[in-house]
């Protein structure tokens, strides 16, 4: 799941940046309103995290424009004092929950994670492939029953196979997904992580689930049910 910070202090954000990464989602950081408000247009966010002070436009005028725009990713503002109009004027523009500063990480990952349940509604919270299991939520792998430990990035990982299940994703594209590394980046980190995923998740099972295609990139499905769609594609372990 991906998350965009809009922060200006540079610890703060820095700090919010490594502890939503390390809680492993997908983050990324804009330091000012405009740079904030350009990325939450053009990204595929889940959830925004929102200072209300900020340099060139504020986390209002921020907001107004996503609701305006009709975006409905939830939004956790971070205001720097509690102010009661400060609180209405953010819940009235659309905001879904608010912290004060300063804040315990654990109370804003708690508030995330919330929210998070909250907006996906219908979406499904375990992801699975076979008797692979991925809980979002409580960020857990298992399969066959069996609990599997996963770093945040195996997990960043296994989650965007998963979700685009079936379809060949470039290495590239894995890069800038999880690594957020752009195309001309060495992908060989990608290589060495599917590797180590694959030590986890397929190599003491049966069937195999995350299949190399060569000279395009990787693709994970339940092998028995992807082979007649994926007719003629060479594909390799
Ligand atoms: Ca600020």
């Amino acid at each position: 799941m991906k998350i965009l910070i809009v922060e200006d202090e540079p610890k703060t954000g820095d700090y919010l940046r490594q502890g939503l990464a390390e809680a492993g989602f997908v983050v990324d950081l804009a330091r000012n309103g405009p740079d904030g408000l350009h990325l939450a247009l053009s990204g595929d966010y889940d959830l925004i995290v929102l200072d209300v002070m900020l340099p060139g436009l504020d986390g209002w005028g921020v907001l107004q424009t996503l609701r305006s725009g009709g975006r409905e990713m939830p939004v956790l503002f971070l205001t720097a004092r509690d102010s009661v109009e400060d609180r209405v004027r953010g819940l009235e523009l659309g905001a879904d929950d608010y912290l004060v500063k300063p804040f315990a990480f654990s109370e804003l990952l708690a508030r995330v994670r919330t929210l998070l349940r909250r907006s996906r509604g219908k979406e499904p919270e375990v992801l699975r492939a076979a008797d692979l299991e991925l809980d979002l939520l409580r960020r857990r792998a298992q399969r066959a029953g069996q609990r599997i430990e996963l770093t945040a990035k195996e997990f960043a990982l296994l989650e965007l196979l998963l979700r685009r299940r079936g379809e060949v994703l470039p290495r590239s594209l894995i890069a800038s997904q999880v690594w957020d590394m752009n195309f001309d980046s060495d992908t060989n980190v990608v290589e060495v992580a599917v590797r180590r995923l694959r030590a986890k998740v397929d190599d003491a099972f049966e069937p195999k689930l995350i299949r190399t295609v060569r000279g395009m990139g990787y693709v994970c499905d339940a092998g028995d049910a992807g082979e007649a769609a994926d007719a003629g594609t060479p594909a390799e372990r």
